[in-house]
């Protein structure tokens, strides 16, 4: 794995959070996405070499609501870059990992990303990214 690409925090609501990471980082919020498969806005921030990725629920039901319901806001998932993701998760599999997607999907900030089951890794939820080229 080549660094820190991201860490993912989970939010109530960008209204609040984003102009308090705009202070907190003194730098403005680059991209705002949304990812409709896993019903999630999503909010990046540059620090750096790495970023903040905040996650806001789109409804209900999504997985950030879920999360926010159980555990509080807070963070969420460490994501770390690779290479070859798919190279990646043959390799994890092999060390006997449980991913959580059997293929790459397509994540926000243009990436292909996998999620590692937080039950193998100390109950940290970890996302490995690929940039599309
Ligand atoms: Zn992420």
């Amino acid at each position: 794995m080549q660094k820190i690409e991201h860490i993912g925090i989970a939010v109530k609501s960008f209204k609040t959070s984003i102009p308090m990471y705009e202070k907190l980082l003194n730098t403005k919020c680059y991209k705002i996405e949304s990812v409709e498969s896993e019903k999630v806005n999503t909010a990046f921030f540059k620090t750096g070499e790495s970023k903040i990725e905040l996650l806001e629920g789109i409804s209900e039901d999504s997985v950030i609501n879920k999360f926010i319901e159980k555990k509080g806001e807070g963070m969420h998932h460490i994501a770390f870059a690779v290479e070859d993701i798919s190279k990646e998760m043959e390799r994890l599999k092999a060390e006997g990992f449980k991913l959580i997607n059997d293929s790459p999907k397509k994540g926000a900030d243009n990436k292909l990303v996998c999620f590692i089951h937080p039950r193998e890794c100390n109950s940290v939820l970890i996302e490995i990214v690929q940039e599309i080229s």
